[in-house]
């Protein structure tokens, strides 16, 4: 257990050092800037949505360590879903973060996001991990603003 905890916390300590997919694109379809408060966590999220799919994404912004792997391992693993994959990863996701039993199904479904699974241990750090998917969730129903709060 210990070397998969290892491995999953050097799954985050490397998408934290050099984030995939950082920065903005140029002709977003949709935009949002999210933020979580309580740990000063802040992210600009871009996509570009056709026919239904998510074709590019990418974030910029400044946080803690895990609310930066996590966006950045939420862009890699959105390119090329289609919006309802999207929604249901995030349903996965929150259910492995926040339930007190979790599915095993969503653990299977997330593939690499299931490192954060270790985060649920630490309730202030689960809005640091959701802030991403919070923003998603924003900016594709065009809500206000997006917070954890
Ligand atoms: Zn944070």
């Amino acid at each position: 257990m210990s070397d998969l905890s290892n491995l999953y916390q050097d799954l985050i300590l490397d998408h934290n050092a050099s984030p995939r997919n950082f920065g903005e694109l140029d002709c977003p379809t949709h935009r949002k800037e999210g933020s979580n408060p309580l740990c000063g966590d802040n992210l600009v999220l871009s996509l570009r949505v056709e026919d239904d799919i998510i074709v590019d994404v990418r974030f910029s912004g400044s946080g803690c360590a895990i609310s930066k792997a996590s966006a950045s391992l939420m862009t890699a693993a959105l390119k090329g879903k289609t919006i309802g994959e999207a929604e249901a990863l995030f349903a996965s996701f929150k259910d492995l973060l926040t339930s007190l039993e979790p599915s095993p199904a969503s653990a299977n479904q997330l593939g690499k996001l299931a490192a954060f699974s270790g985060v649920r241990q630490f309730p202030s750090r689960v809005k640091c991990a959701t802030l991403a998917w919070h923003t998603l969730e924003a900016a594709l129903h065009a809500n206000d603003v997006a917070s954890t709060e």
